[in-house]
C-alpha cells in the first residue's frame, strides 16, 4: 500500500511502422517517414480491414473448419 503513489503513465503506443515510441508531432507514428509509408500503404491500398469485411454470404458450416 505504500505504492499509492504511482503515477498513471499513459502507455506510449508504438509507432504501427516500425514499432519505435510514437511521437506526439507524427502520432500516431514515429517521424514523418513512417506517417508517409502508412500514407502510402493506404493509397496503394494494401491496408486490409479485416473487421469491415463484410461479407454477405456467411457459411456457417462450412465444413472445411477442421
Ligand atoms: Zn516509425
Amino acid at each position: 500500500m505504500a505504492d499509492a503513489k504511482v503515477t498513471r503513465l499513459r502507455p506510449v503506443r508504438p509507432c504501427p511502422i516500425c514499432g519505435k515510441p510514437s511521437v506526439q508531432a507524427f502520432h500516431p507514428f514515429c517521424s514523418s517517414r513512417c506517417a508517409d509509408i502508412d500514407l502510402n500503404r493506404w493509397l496503394t491500398g494494401a491496408y486490409a480491414i479485416p473487421e469491415e469485411r463484410d461479407e454477405e454470404r456467411k457459411t456457417p458450416d462450412d465444413g472445411d473448419d477442421e
